[in-house]
């Protein structure tokens, strides 16, 4: 994704993404996430709203827009969230764990990119795809244990 489609699409938050070199690291994430998770529920409730609208018409256009627009905004946030480092890998969130691939470093994203055991079990493609990928592996061997 184009950075002028995320810039644009972070807008759509309330977010200036030029607004970055102005704030704190910490400052700047927290107000992010907060802005996401408000539009997140704001769509939410929309589709909502929109599901019961279509019940009985045959909106069959409107309703696949909206489902594209959910789409476009889950992944403007994705790739958000992987732009601010935001993704609940490492120290983020206050978890403390170590690489799921080697076990012996701790877990941080340039190191879980750059592992070599990592890369046995995940396959490195595009970043957040990769990240995503990465979680849910994490998280079916948390299940296991
Ligand atoms: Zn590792």
């Amino acid at each position: 994704m184009l950075y002028s489609e995320v810039r644009k699409g972070a807008l759509e938050y309330g977010i200036d993404v030029e607004m970055v070199d102005r704030m704190s690291k910490k400052k700047w994430k927290n107000m992010v996430k907060m802005k996401i998770e408000k539009k997140m529920e704001e769509i939410g409730r929309e589709k909502i709203r929109g599901m019961k609208k279509l019940k009985g018409m045959e909106g069959q256009k409107w309703g696949r827009q909206e489902y594209i627009n959910g789409m476009e905004v889950r992944k403007v946030s994705e790739v958000m969230k992987t732009k601010m480092e935001m993704w609940d890998i490492g120290s983020w969130m206050g978890g403390k764990r170590n690489c799921l691939g080697c076990g012996g470093e701790s877990e941080e994203m340039e190191h879980i990119w750059e592992c070599e055991e990592v890369a046995r079990i995940v396959e490195k493609k595009e970043k957040t795809k990769f990240i995503k990928e990465y979680i849910l592996q994490r998280e079916i061997v948390d299940r296991m244990k």
